[in-house]
């Protein structure tokens, strides 16, 4: 009863023209009904994805800030998001953590704010190479999660979803196996059970990102705790509505 969940990561990327033929590709596309489709832009191009694109595709920002308005030169709001025709975020992007040192408990914080004022949170998480091999992948998701689960209530989790995207397979054409993204979505469900409830944990789509793309999506979209995906340069092409409906 979990539905099929594919986002797009535009990350900063795109142009007017670009993103004017893509939407126009999109906006052609069949789509099924039993997929949720959202396309997180650059903040600048929202105006135009809300004025553009078709009404069954959701449009997500990147990030945003904690405080609702005020003296934080730079910052994007939720608020603001909001008022621009975004109903998603993407928080604590592996992208964000990395280059931009956001802490676990910022994106915490960032997620509790996003949600109180309305928006719905794609929440990442995943490890790197390095602690992949040292053995540490359930730790560093656990921790990641633990700040969340800390931060935010449980009626909360309705308007998220978990995207498990591991460092190592993120824009390096290196997907992770279909067995490999099963057996950390299934110890995030299950972890989630134990500190959250059961109710949450069976409600909640955990989706795989990690170079995905429209040849081998189809095999990881069947494991069974595999919700969706979140595409990062496959959701730059038409062929994205391969994704979607795979
Ligand atoms: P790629 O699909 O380009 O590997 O990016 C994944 C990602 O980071 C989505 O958020």
């Amino acid at each position: 009863n979990r539905k099929f969940f594919v986002g797009g990561n535009w990350k900063m990327n795109g142009s007017t023209d670009s993103i004017s033929d893509l939407v126009n590709s999109f906006n052609q596309g069949v789509m099924s009904q039993s997929v949720e489709v959202v396309i997180g832009a650059p903040y600048v191009y929202i105006p135009l994805l809300a004025s553009t694109l078709r009404k069954d595709i959701a449009i997500s920002a990147q990030n945003c800030f904690t405080k609702a308005s005020g003296a934080y030169t730079g910052e994007i709001s939720a608020d603001m998001l909001k008022d621009v025709g975004a109903t998603w975020v993407i928080l604590g992007h592996s992208e964000r953590r990395s280059i931009f040192k956001e802490s676990d408990f910022f994106i915490a914080e960032k997620t509790k704010y996003a949600l109180s004022v309305g928006l719905k949170v794609i929440f990442c998480c995943g490890e790197s190479l390095e602690e992949r091999e040292s053995n540490n992948t359930m730790n560093v998701v656990e921790r990641q999660l633990e700040a969340l689960i800390a931060t935010i209530s449980p009626a909360d989790y309705e308007n998220v979803v978990i995207a498990y995207e591991p460092v190592w397979a993120i824009g390096t054409g290196k997907v992770a196996s279909p067995e490999q993204a099963q057996e950390v979505h299934a110890h995030i469900r299950t972890f989630i059970k134990e500190r959250v409830s059961s109710d949450v944990a069976q409600n909640i789509r955990i989706i795989y990102g990690g170079s995905v793309n429209e040849k081998n999506s189809n095999v990881t979209a069947t494991q069974t705790d595999v919700d969706g995906f979140l595409v990062g340069g496959a959701s730059l092409k038409p062929s994205f509505f391969e994704i979607v409906n795979v």
